[in-house]
């Protein structure tokens, strides 16, 4: 059967979704075709906006009637072009907003894919719980995206990523059958768990349709710290004897370098120096407790004193409200909106064994910097979570396209390192359009074997967000 073309397809989707869920003008169209980082635009016949999830299944049978590619759309906030289409139908999950049912007793939320993270935190929060999942773009991702990049953000360390958070899924397959995985169930080996499938697939192997999270409870004591330090190996010292002292209650450790605290001052006036003095590296700590008992703030007083009085911490500021515990975290949030202010930057998600962090900073980084000289790496992230974001910086003078156009160049350095480790070149932003070349190179061939069979067998016809991920299939 030969593929419609756009004007049909547009005709014969309104037929049966109804001329309100489907967009086919190009200015319509338009705010679908590209990603935020701008790396990518695509082309595509229309986008629809089903209501609910028959929407969404009739939506995708006729596409897989015809061999229409279909694409996920979610708050289009992914880093990796996934959401980019390549011609066919574009989903967008925006209409399927609602929270379906929240039980504080059994600790899950129910929710449609295209709700909010944030919407899903305050959900939580009206009922003295929490949803731990937290990222810069919360206002703006929605759930379905955060389960298709099994998203990780700044509570990994204590409640794991998306894929510890998620109890079942309701997906709509490649042939527009709804495979219900609904369930609140904290034990279930009855055959093979299929959720963990679709989590971190990017919409090649189904559409996220609904979701069931799982709750916590709301920690009653919040204790958060930004911590200066000269030397990194006095940074790794530090977490090392955080950790110890409070295991489970860190929830956060993340890095940030001189040069990025720096970029984050200059460009977001909002944000203030946290210490009188500039170090070399910082850290911001978070440490939590549901317990009524607790006496986090003063404890962790008491550690960082003992760390100064060590030599670790050169000096340390504890937030004694919320507003200041904000402004703390504004700094790492900021991180990468201010690196976009100040110019291009080359980016590397990667994740390595805690025991491999201190060794492979300090190594790549030589490497990088010796590659070209005046370029500079900017290196932060989730250091509890063994996830760097190692980005370089330009050198003075050179214009964004000559600088970025050693990518490939400044790729290799990095993730042979990363490869040469055991690491992995993809942590939590995934592999869209920008790293398809990449894991093709670094993941093992068995294993890309393997995924070719599973994407195979869940989509035959190769119509679900094709070429992402892996490259087309013949
Ligand atoms: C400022 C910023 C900070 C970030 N920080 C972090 C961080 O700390 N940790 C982290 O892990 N990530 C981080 N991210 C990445 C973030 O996790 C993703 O952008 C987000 O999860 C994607 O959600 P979305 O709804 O915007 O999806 P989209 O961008 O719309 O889509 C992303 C991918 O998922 C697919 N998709 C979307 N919805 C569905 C669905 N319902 N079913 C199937 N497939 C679907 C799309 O086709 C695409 O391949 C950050 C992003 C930004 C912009």
């Amino acid at each position: 059967m030969p593929v419609p073309d756009a004007v049909a397809i547009a005709h014969d989707l309104e037929q049966l979704l109804g001329a309100d869920c489907v967009l086919a003008n190009a200015t319509d169209i338009e705010p679908y075709l590209t990603e935020s980082r701008g790396l990518y635009r695509g082309t595509a016949a229309a986008v629809v906006r089903p209501r609910d999830t028959p929407g969404i299944a009739a939506a995708v049978g006729y596409c897989a009637r015809h061999g229409i590619a279909v694409v996920a759309h979610g708050g289009n906030t992914g880093l990796v072009g996934g959401s980019v289409p390549d011609g066919g139908v574009v989903i967008s999950l925006e209409r399927l907003n609602g929270v379906v049912d929240l039980d504080a007793a059994d600790g899950t939320i129910t929710v449609q894919a295209g709700v909010t993270l944030q919407r899903v935190q305050r959900a939580a929060e009206e009922v003295g719980c929490l949803f731990p999942l937290s990222l810069a773009a919360e206002g703006s991702c929605t759930i379905g995206g955060n389960v298709a990049t099994n998203a990780g953000g700044t509570a990994v360390l204590r409640y794991g990523n998306v894929r510890a958070l998620v109890l079942g899924l309701e997906v709509v397959l490649a042939d527009g059958r709804v495979l219900d995985m609904l369930t609140r169930l904290r034990k279930d080996n009855a055959g093979y768990d299929l959720n963990h499938l679709f989590i971190g697939s990017e919409g090649t192997l189904g559409i996220v349709t609904a979701a069931v999270l799982k709750l916590f409870p709301r920690p009653k004591h919040v204790a958060t710290a930004f911590v200066g330090s000269n030397d990194l190996s006095q940074v790794f010292a530090m977490f090392e004897r955080i950790r110890g002292e409070f295991a489970d209650s860190m929830v956060a450790f993340e890095l940030i370098p001189r040069n990025g605290l720096e970029l984050v001052l200059k460009h977001m006036p909002a944000c203030v120096r946290p210490l009188s003095e500039g170090h070399n590296w910082y850290a911001l700590v978070e440490l939590a407790s549901p317990s009524t008992q607790s006496e986090l703030s003063e404890r962790i007083e008491e550690v960082l004193a003992q760390a100064i009085e060590d030599g670790e911490v050169a000096d340390a500021v504890l937030a004694a409200t919320e507003s200041q515990r904000n402004a703390l975290w504004a700094l790492r949030e900021n991180l990468a909106e201010a690196q976009r202010c100040d110019g291009p930057s080359i980016k590397h998600d990667i994740s390595l064994p805690l025991s491999s962090l201190k060794a492979f900073i300090d190594e790549a980084t030589v490497a990088c910097e010796a590659e070209i000289e005046g370029v500079q790496v900017c290196v932060f992230g989730h250091l509890g979570d063994g996830n760097l974001h190692f980005n370089i910086l330009p050198q003075a003078g050179v214009d964004a396209a000559g600088f970025m156009s050693e990518t490939a160049r400044f790729n290799r350095i990095v993730h042979d390192r990363v490869s040469a480790i055991r690491g992995s070149i993809a942590a939590e932003h995934g592999i869209g359009i920008l790293k398809v070349d990449e894991l093709l190179h670094y993941k093992d061939a068995t294993a890309i074997d393997v995924m070719r069979s599973v994407k195979l067998a869940l989509d035959p016809k190769g119509i679900l967000n094709p070429g992402k991920i892996l490259k087309r299939l013949a």
